[in-house]
């Protein structure tokens, strides 16, 4: 691990030269939210941004993937084969990614690299990317990473950490992928003996200012079937319109679904982002839905987050702060109150105490 220090004047023409060997993305507004896109044609990432509306998850983990292409022209020897469309895993970095974002990429590996199954999609993708981060300085409102196994300089999941120390960046290079993006860049003045301590003061400084949490102690002792049948899941649900704006924005959900979509005698073979949150997510062949009604669908989310990948793992919560779910939700349902209420309750039955 060393510290590179690179001043403001040299980070474009860094940038620029890195992008020789590295196809780059970075947030970049359009009109007035910020998302991840490709930094071509001299396009900057906007540093000043804290956090992109979607996250960069779909760099990764495209939101609609065509994995293979097949005919059914019985004329064509190949009819009925799948073919594999070729895809490009060419180096890739994703600059001015923060801390949780990164973070929730080695939490969804979790689900695509097992020892019985492997996603080849989604591991060539993440395996073929480096990831270049920057510190947040002033973390939103929303933002609860710190209780969330996170934090605003968590480097976890990062090849470099980044912190805007005014007119340079100190960038801690943590990996030899990031030893390898720096060299591309062209970044090699060693910081001085005073940039570790400055580092860890900017840390100690941004965990401060974070003011929301999440209550997390409890869970992984409440027995499942408990919280499964608690009576609070009515008012929790109560309001939710299974939009799926919640999992589609957030970093750490994972599911999808296969389609093929065929036009006359050609067609592809897709993986789309699903959500446990629309209907038609567990609807079976022969019409039953086990999770019929918006209280199960409800009711999914929070345990997969907040009790099946705590007893599954032991590695925390199914989440890293952001905030995005909270920020989102048109109305209004947060995961804060809800991990209070399934944190609090009681062998009695009853969620603690919340303010409304
Ligand atoms: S964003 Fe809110 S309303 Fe939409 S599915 Fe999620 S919890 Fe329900
Ligand atoms: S559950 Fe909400 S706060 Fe947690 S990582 Fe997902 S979007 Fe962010």
């Amino acid at each position: 691990m060393k510290i590179i220090q690179i001043d403001k004047g040299q980070w474009v023409s860094g940038l620029n030269q890195a992008a020789a060997a590295y196809r780059l993305f970075g947030p970049v507004k359009e009109k007035e939210f910020h998302s991840f896109k490709p930094l071509t044609n001299g396009l900057q990432p906007d540093l000043s941004c804290l956090n992109t509306r979607l996250s960069p998850k779909s760099i990764i983990y495209p939101q609609s993937e065509v994995m293979f292409d097949y005919s059914l022209d019985e004329r064509r020897e190949d009819h009925h084969q799948l073919m594999e469309i070729a895809k490009d895993y060419s180096p890739k970095a994703v600059v001015g990614i923060r801390p949780c974002d990164a973070k929730a990429f080695v939490m969804v590996r979790l689900n695509f690299d097992t020892p019985d199954y492997q996603d080849p999609y989604w591991l060539r993708a993440y395996e073929s990317t480096t990831f270049i981060g920057l510190g947040c300085e002033a973390p939103c409102s929303a933002c609860f990473c710190t209780s969330a196994g996170c934090g605003p300089y968590h480097e976890e999941g990062l090849d470099v950490l980044l912190a805007d120390a005014g007119d340079r960046y100190l960038a801690k290079v943590m990996t030899e992928k990031g030893a390898a993006f720096m060299a591309a860049a062209g970044w090699k003045t060693a910081a001085d003996g005073q940039a570790d301590a400055t580092l860890a003061g900017m840390r100690q400084a941004a965990e401060a200012k974070i003011t929301s949490f999440v209550p997390t102690d409890n869970l992984r002792s409440l027995p499942n079937n408990d919280l499964y049948n608690a009576t609070f899941w009515e008012d929790v649900s109560f309001a939710c319109i299974n939009c799926g704006a919640c999992t589609y924005s957030c970093p750490t959900c994972w599911c999808f679904d296969i389609q093929d979509e065929t036009r006359g005698t050609s067609g592809v073979r897709l993986k789309n982002w699903d959500s446990c949150m629309y209907p038609l997510f567990t609807l079976h062949g022969t019409g039953h839905n086990p999770r019929g009604t918006k209280l199960h669908r409800v009711r999914q989310r929070f345990m997969h987050k907040l009790k099946y990948f705590v007893d599954k793992y032991d590695r925390g919560i199914q989440c890293v702060g952001c905030g995005r779910c909270v920020r989102l939700c048109p109305v209004n349902i947060d995961i804060r109150r809800v991990a209070l209420m399934m944190n609090g309750f009681a062998a009695s039955g009853e969620a603690c105490a919340i303010e409304s």
